[in-house]
């Protein structure tokens, strides 16, 4: 297989490149001897930065959003009209693998990935006009709520319960594992407006200012100790009837939307590789002095993983190859969501591994913590990898039915 670009691909790179050498503010490229990191989607980011209580960290993701803004790159995917670069699957996939090559933090989160695409298709004039240019500018973030206790992998079994009454909705339930509610102005969620009806039919989506009285915001502490999601009650809580999106009780479907996004997972590929030689280097100098005196046989695994490493890229090839010719990815998109996840916990624990008992020392700044305990904060990071977007079993449900033609357990 020939990957390489074609000279307009080329091209298109290197302006992604001249664009990051030129913008990207200084405190968010890697330095020298220190891990960059895997796993900040869910707790830190560009979303903590700009409500962090440091002025500092919030000028940097302005400036950062504003230099995107710009250049029209917050939203690479969306169609130009709504304010998006509208680039071609490969053209995103280019810019995507360009931005994680320079560990450059994305800007707009789930509006940009998900309530926008969704109000594209599916919002009034007037909702679009409110919403998707606040979200362009990185001025408003936005939170998911689908989850809820009793309602997972079988997300239609939803309760939380929506009433019309008058010009209004009355909300009250509860939704859990709310990613970055606590750093969100606006949340999207599925709600029941019809219980009498067969459980897909009788589910709205709609969106509220998280502020709106009623809504409680706490948080839920993940076994690394962040707080990256939350749980998230609604006690009467008050909202607009013009914030239901799409029809009544049609909300399953306008959830389901999906925008032509490059789905390759190429940025999960490049940090792998990209943390592979960050540990190489640090290994060739001061690293010796952690490793463990049986280091040989933890050398064969990060082999292994080094070329599983490159099997995800080929995947990642795969799929944009797919996207390019304008089909939709199917079970390939479990097959790569499930190697991807499940190589990230391999790798995390190989690279603890390595560093023997050292790899236990959790505080970053401590002068026994190899390459500031970014592979032990990994390995624990890392585990939820598996379950959410879809669980790795339910995507393997897909693999064996899709896929394989297997009938349906
Ligand atoms: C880090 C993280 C962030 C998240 N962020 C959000 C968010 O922002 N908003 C939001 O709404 N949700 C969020 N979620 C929730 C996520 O979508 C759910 O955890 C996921 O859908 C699984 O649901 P569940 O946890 O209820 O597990 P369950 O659905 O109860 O599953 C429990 C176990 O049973 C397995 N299982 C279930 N059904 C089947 C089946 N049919 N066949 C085989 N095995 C099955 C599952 O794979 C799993 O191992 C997040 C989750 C995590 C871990």
């Amino acid at each position: 297989m020939d990957w390489s670009d074609s000279p307009e691909q080329a091209k298109f790179r290197q302006e992604v490149r001249t664009f990051i050498q030129q913008k990207l503010p200084e405190s968010y490229r890697p330095k020298a001897g220190e891990a960059t990191g895997e796993d900040e989607g869910f707790t830190g980011g560009w979303q903590a930065d700009r409500k962090s209580t440091d002025p500092k960290r919030v000028a940097t993701a302005q400036q950062w959003a504003t230099a995107l803004a710009e250049q029209g790159w917050i939203a690479p995917a969306w169609p130009k009209e709504y304010g998006g670069a509208g680039l071609s699957t490969i053209e995103q996939f280019i810019y995507n693998q360009e931005m994680a090559e320079a560990a450059a933090p994305s800007v707009g989160g789930m509006g940009v990935s998900m309530l926008g695409p969704t109000l594209i298709v599916h919002g009034s004039p007037e909702q679009k006009q409110e919403h998707l240019s606040r979200i362009l500018s990185g001025e408003v973030a936005w939170a998911q709520g689908y989850s809820e206790p009793g309602a997972g992998s079988d997300l239609a079994s939803l309760q939380t319960r929506a009433v019309r009454d008058g010009d209004e909705y009355v909300i009250n339930g509860q939704k859990i594992w709310t990613s970055g509610a606590h750093f969100a102005d606006w949340l999207f969620a599925l709600v029941r407006t019809d219980p009498e009806a067969p459980k897909h039919r009788g589910i709205s989506f709609m969106i509220m200012d998280i502020k709106t009285p009623g809504i409680t915001v706490r948080p839920l502490i993940n076994m690394g100790w962040e707080h990256g999601f939350n749980e998230t009650f609604f006690e009467d809580v008050r909202v607009p009837a013009k914030n239901l999106i799409g029809e009544e009780n049609r909300g399953w479907y306008v959830g389901m939307t999906l925008l032509d996004f490059e789905r390759s997972g190429i940025a999960g590929a490049v940090s792998y590789r990209r943390g592979m030689a960050e540990m190489k280097e640090f290994l060739k100098g001061n690293g010796k002095s952690y490793r463990r005196q049986d280091f040989n046989t933890t050398r064969l695994e990060l082999a292994d993983r080094a070329i599983e490493t490159e099997v995800l890229f080929n995947f990642a090839f795969r799929i944009v190859t797919i996207q390019s010719r304008g089909l939709v990815p199917n079970y390939e998109a479990s097959v790569n969501k499930t190697f991807g996840s499940e190589l990230h916990q391999r790798l995390s624990r190989t690279q603890s591994k390595a560093w023997g008992l050292y790899a236990n020392v959790w505080d970053r700044s401590s002068k026994y913590a190899p390459m500031q305990a970014a592979h032990i904060h990994d390995y624990v990071g890392s585990v939820p990898h598996s379950i959410f977007s879809g669980s790795n079993e339910i995507q393997r449900n897909v693999i064996a039915t899709r896929g394989l033609g297997l009938p349906r357990g």
